[in-house]
């Protein structure tokens, strides 16, 4: 569970094309990160694959179904915002368990759920507190745990660490590739860092305006950038 794969996707926002026609596989369990300068429509893309806009064109297929015309609660994903997006009014058990209480879950199912996603995350003794009183890490991993809970095919990632300082950065980053590790599940992971994207990545995806400029593992695009702008990016000496 987990493969997604872009057929000649499009986006244009009151006749700009944004996204221009993309093709794209990623593979059941992969860490891909696509990378690129601000602007040059990643988060778009990730909206479009969590259902959040609709394309303009082509197809959205997740583990062989076309997705494209799916509500986003059907396709199994989770997307993973910063981690302000927390309601600051309820508890880090509140807050985990919100998404399925949407869903209609029953409250013991629910509690269930959210102790299993925050023993995952170390956040069990935190489970009472609102996220005022946490720091920005342990915000973060609410914000994630959110995700959890779910049990999604794929989680989306959209800089989730921007808003953090760098030694957190540091911290976070090893964080999630490890739930990677544990889970086992597709990950997409945006972020205009590169030292995120080379140290995280099974895969990036270098964007520049919409087109991918290159695919490749961290190893590949540092020895062997297609070109300036992506030896430029990556940081690599050509
Ligand atoms: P990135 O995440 O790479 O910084 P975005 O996907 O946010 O880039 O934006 C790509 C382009 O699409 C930008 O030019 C942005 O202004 C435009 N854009 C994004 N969302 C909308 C929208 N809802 N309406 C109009 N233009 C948009
Ligand atoms: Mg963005």
């Amino acid at each position: 569970m987990g493969k997604i794969v872009l057929k000649d996707v499009t986006k244009s926002f009151n006749d700009v094309n944004v996204i221009p026609p993309l093709n794209l596989e990623i593979n059941d369990g992969e860490f891909v990160v696509f990378v690129g300068p601000s602007g040059c429509g990643k988060s778009t893309l990730l909206r479009l694959i969590a259902g959040l806009e609709d394309t303009s064109s082509g197809h959205i297929m997740i583990d062989e179904k076309d997705a494209t015309n799916m509500s986003p609660s059907d396709r199994g994903l989770a997307m993973v915002f910063q981690s302000y997006a927390l309601y600051p009014h309820m508890t880090v058990e509140k807050n985990m368990g919100f998404p399925l209480k949407m869903a209609g879950m029953s409250a013991s199912n629910i509690e269930e759920k959210v102790k299993a996603a925050a023993e995952t995350l170390n956040l069990t003794q935190y489970l009472d507190r609102k996220p005022g009183q946490l720091s920005g890490g342990q915000r973060q991993r609410v914000a994630i745990g959110r995700a959890i809970v779910r049990q999604p095919s794929a989680f989306l990632f959209d800089e989730p660490l921007s808003n953090l300082d760098a030694a957190l950065r540091v911290t976070m980053r090893l964080e999630i590739s490890e739930l990677h590790q544990k889970l086992k599940s597709t990950m997409i992971y945006v972020t205009h860092d590169q030292v995120e994207a080379m140290t995280m990545a099974d895969k990036i995806v270098v964007f520049n305006a919409g087109n991918i400029e290159q695919v490749g593992t961290p190893v590949e695009l540092y020895r062997t950038p297609k070109n300036m702008f992506v030896a430029g990016f990556i940081g690599s000496p050509k």
